[in-house]
């Protein structure tokens, strides 16, 4: 009977000992499962305050990243946490000096074995402008997530924490690897060559108009769709020397009714290297405009047709002789992303054949 009675008491100890050790390996074994994001927070609405709650009135970028993080419940829950200030600007501010920061700081967070993806915090004004230009100089193929908002963060019923929160799981998805710089807002995923801003106020502003969205969440439940058809970070062949500090000026002129060469000119003489036009319909304009923008092509100005109708494809030759002319037709690119890619392209070439080719690709 003694004999039976040790035996129970060293199993039970046994027993005692197992359940201690698990108690203590489970939250372990928890936070070594949970995926690595660092924040990167460059202003906004999302970090805007409102001087009254009940009133549209705010100032974007008022509020720090922890602040902004302290206001989403459940956000340790899902991944393991680094918040970092690049800028706090209203993103209709920003500017080569932050997008070239930014892109520095991602480019050296994402080397890191210790982070599996990257949240940036931004504006919406400009979102589809930094989340292209990010998605064309990033070398990296770990997920880039722009996550903003269209209501204060002190405002009723802002939208910026559901946003951060899932972004932030995207940003730590194994299955969003790969897929270049994404834009998180709303419960709609965009890729940064689809994503446009299309409402001034409202909360589904965000749209991917021609090929459509790049998944969808539902309270940190993703799902993703098809990859990105276009070229990316890792796969792009734009890289930033580290000597830059500014991008090559180009200029955007949006077209009209009765238009005439007087700001085509303008722009030349102010020094742009390159022209984007916001073309009526298909990337057209009128006779003035198109014979000021091929005397500028003849003298080396590179000149892209975008069109200012918000989705559609502008193709090469269709009403204007762009062989003839001298043009580069800007694809899906609208005027704001034709820029950027116009920029980066024209820091390797001035070939406007081979500019083509980019626009074909990314
Ligand atoms: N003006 C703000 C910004 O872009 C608007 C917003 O974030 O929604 O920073």
């Amino acid at each position: 009977m003694p004999i039976h009675a040790k035996q129970r008491t060293c199993k039970g100890g046994a027993a005692l000992l197992l359940l201690v050790l698990s108690l203590i390996a489970a939250p372990l074994t928890a936070a070594a499962n949970k995926p690595k994001v660092t924040i990167l927070a460059t202003g906004g609405t999302i970090a805007g305050a409102q001087p009254d709650t009940n009133q549209p009135g705010y100032k974007a970028g008022s509020l720090s990243i922890d602040a902004i993080l302290q206001a989403v419940p459940g956000l340790s829950d899902v991944a393991i946490l680094k918040g970092e200030q690049v800028a706090n600007i209203g993103s209709q501010d920003m500017n080569d000096k932050v997008w070239l920061k930014l892109a520095r700081r991602a480019n050296e967070v994402l080397a890191s074995p210790d982070v599996d993806g990257v949240v940036v915090t931004h504006g919406t004004d400009t979102l589809e402008e930094t989340a292209y230009f990010l998605n064309l100089v990033l070398d990296t193929d770990k997920p880039v997530v722009l996550v903003g908002s269209m209501r204060p963060a002190t405002a009723i019923s802002a939208d910026g924490p559901m946003n951060i929160y899932n972004g932030v799981v995207v940003a730590g998805m194994p299955a969003a690897r790969g897929r270049g710089v994404m834009a998180m807002m709303n419960d709609d995923l965009h890729y940064a060559a689809e994503i446009t801003k299309t409402n001034t106020t409202h909360l589904n502003t965000m749209h991917s108009p021609n090929r459509g969205r790049a998944g969808t969440c539902d309270t940190g439940k993703c799902t993703l769709f098809s990859p990105p058809a276009q070229r990316h970070t890792a796969g792009s062949e734009f890289r930033l020397a580290s000597n830059l500090t500014e991008l090559p000026n180009v200029a955007i002129i949006y077209a009209h009714a009765n238009m005439d060469a007087t700001l085509i000119n303008a722009a030349a003489k102010s020094g742009a290297r390159g022209i984007v036009i916001a073309g009526v319909g298909d990337g057209n304009m009128t006779q003035p405009a198109l014979d000021a923008l091929a005397a500028l092509a003849a003298k080396g100005v590179v000149v892209v047709r975008s069109t200012r109708v918000g989705s559609g494809i502008v193709k090469r030759n269709v009403e204007v002789d762009d062989d003839k002319l001298g043009f580069v037709a800007s694809m899906e690119k609208n005027p704001q992303k034709a820029r950027i890619l116009l920029q980066l392209a024209l820091m390797n070439t001035q070939d406007v054949k081979e500019i083509q080719r980019m626009f074909d690709e990314y």
